[in-house]
């Protein structure tokens, strides 16, 4: 099995770097990479019937139901040939079962859950300097990667935004969903040995490095034991 076979969940809390981090691990394993949050950006954008649907709940910082989330999953994922990786799905113990339901039909596990850990306070310090070109979708942070220019996209010139959802307020409210929702589901993986913790608190090179630290080997032992 080749490192284009890896199946990766990553978790973590918003703002602990997960679309960063995905970004990486995708280009270095050739992973496809499926961001339910960028897909529902996408269809509100586009001012799709879905994208309706779901943008009262993305609003208010509240998740999506699982019914709307799963289907359009479960439809991705059957599109995709070879590795993956999931950023921001499962979001729910419901869900986490509707992945285990659709990699059970389809033959497949998951190999690693990559959960990056931080601490509230530090991911509302962070939150509030985000801002996004809503042109070509690069992120910035006032604080630790600001653009050249202030309030302008270094790669396409757009005006950059805060990001409806990364008010204070909007923040808040996502941490409590998160842990209320989506903690459970470190113990749901830890419980089948399947969970890998990283501190997303440090620089993105550094978290960078100590994932790789972690899957590099699981792509060694799979070809080790493939030769
Ligand atoms: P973050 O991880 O920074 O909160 P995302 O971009 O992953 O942001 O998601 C943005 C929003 O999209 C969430 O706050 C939620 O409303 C919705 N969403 C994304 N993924 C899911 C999911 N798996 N289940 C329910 N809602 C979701």
């Amino acid at each position: 099995m080749s490192a284009a076979d890896l199946r990766i969940v990553l978790l973590g809390c918003p703002g602990a770097g997960k679309g960063t981090q995905a970004n990486s691990l995708c280009e270095r394993y050739g992973l496809a990479h499926l961001a339910t949050g960028d897909i529902f950006r996408g269809e509100v954008a586009a001012d799709t019937a879905l994208g309706r649907e779901v943008g009262a709940y993305m609003k208010r910082g509240a998740l999506v139901p699982d019914e709307v989330v799963n289907k359009v999953v479960a439809a991705k994922l059957d599109t995709l040939r070879g590795g993956w990786l999931l950023d921001g799905f499962p979001r729910t113990l419901p869900q986490a079962r509707e992945l285990d339901r659709c990699l059970e039909g389809a033959g497949h596990k998951i190999d690693v859950v990559l959960s990056l850990q931080m601490r509230p306070e530090e991911v509302v310090r962070r939150m509030s300097g985000r801002r996004s070109c809503p042109a070509c979708g690069e992120v910035y942070n006032v604080q630790s990667r600001p653009p050249k220019a202030e309030g302008k996209c270094d790669k396409c010139g757009g005006a950059l935004v805060q990001r409806e959802d990364d008010k204070e307020a909007t923040v808040r409210q996502r941490l409590k969903v998160y842990e209320e929702m989506t903690q459970p589901l470190v113990a749901y993986y830890r419980a089948r040995g399947a969970l890998r913790e990283v501190d997303g608190s440090r620089s993105p090179d550094e978290v960078a490095q100590a994932l790789l630290g972690i899957v590099d080997p699981i792509v060694s032992s799979r070809s080790g034991a493939r030769a």
